[in-house]
Formats: structure tokens, C-alpha cells, sequence
């Protein structure tokens, strides 16, 4: 059963009080830009003190700097002003808990959810999978730290925003 009935109503009520907020400007007013993991439990307004307006968040699966990550950066700075983004991966992140042979393997056999326990990764579905799952870098990490380090070189590194300083925050 789909939450949407749940996803539209809160929506509703979150428009119906949105008041002053309809007249904010475009570019983020505080400068700055986040680029931090989709993980459910990690909100960023809430722990980087962000209301409607104040800056970018920017969400994927690990926070990692993909190419996608970067485009919108470039965006949020060459069209929208901001002055500085920070990296935030956080502890017990999802993307440590598997690899690229892994997931292109669980793929490969289902395309139903897996499951993991203390012996590891487990797919329950029939079949058929797909075999694409082995053409995608899926960019995970086994190391916390170094993968933030890495983000950060990989986007200072980037030809279209070399000049820009990327701030690190863990
Ligand atoms: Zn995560």
C-alpha cells in the first residue's frame, strides 16, 4: 500500500502554513551548500540549522562527489552564489556494508529487495535480475574518513570549480 494519501496530505498542510516563505529569493540566502547522504535517519535542516531559503542540500547514497553531485554544485555556485559547501558523510552508513561485486551480483539474480544478516547479503527474488548492476560504479567505502577526504580532492579537483574551496565537516 502506497503512503502517498499520507505524502499528500502533509503536503497540504505544510503549503497551507507556508505564509511569508512563497516570496523567498532563489539563491540560498546563507551561501552555502551541503552535499551529505540520503540516509533516512540524517536530516540537514535539522542538524545544520537550516530553515526554508538558508542553503542547497544536496542528497545521494553516500553523499559521495559523482558527477551528479557536482553538476549540481556548479549550479548552486556559478547560478545561485554560493560561497561554501561542505562534505558530511556520517557513522554506520549504508554504503560500507557492501561493494560493487556485491550489489551488481544481487542485481544479477533479482530485482526484488535483499536482505542482510550477520553472514551477509541475501536475495530472496525469482528472477529474472539484470546484468547492468555490473556497469554502474556504485561508489561505496570502507573507510569513513577517507571517503570524505576523497570527495573533497575529487571536487577541488574539478576543472569548472578548481578555484573554489570545498570545506570538510564530519
Ligand atoms: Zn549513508
Amino acid at each position: 500500500m502506497s503512503v502517498l494519501p499520507e505524502v499528500l496530505k502533509a503536503n497540504e498542510s505544510y503549503a497551507a502554513s507556508f505564509g511569508e516563505k512563497g516570496k523567498l529569493a532563489l539563491p540560498p540566502a546563507r551561501r552555502f551548500a551541503i552535499l551529505t547522504c540520503m540516509d533516512a535517519r540524517l536530516d540537514p535542516a535539522k542538524y545544520a540549522g537550516l530553515a526554508e531559503g538558508d542553503a542547497h542540500v544536496i542528497r545521494n547514497a553516500g553523499g559521495r562527489a559523482s558527477d551528479d553531485a557536482i553538476r549540481s554544485l556548479v549550479i548552486s555556485y556559478k547560478l545561485l552564489g554560493t560561497k561554501e559547501w561542505f562534505v558530511i558523510h556520517h557513522s554506520d552508513c549504508g554504503m560500507q556494508l557492501f561493494d560493487d561485486e556485491i550489489m551488481s551480483n544481487l542485481l544479477e539474480k533479482s530485482l526484488e529487495t535483499a536482505t542482510i544478516d550477520e553472514k551477509g547479503w541475501h536475495d530472496h527474488g525469482h528472477g529474472p535480475g539484470s546484468i547492468h548492476g555490473h556497469f554502474i560504479k556504485w561508489h561505496t567505502f570502507k573507510d569513513l574518513e577517507a571517503s570524505v577526504v576523497e570527495d573533497v580532492k575529487r571536487i577541488r579537483s574539478c576543472r569548472a570549480i578548481s578555484r573554489f574551496t570545498a570545506s570538510i565537516m564530519t
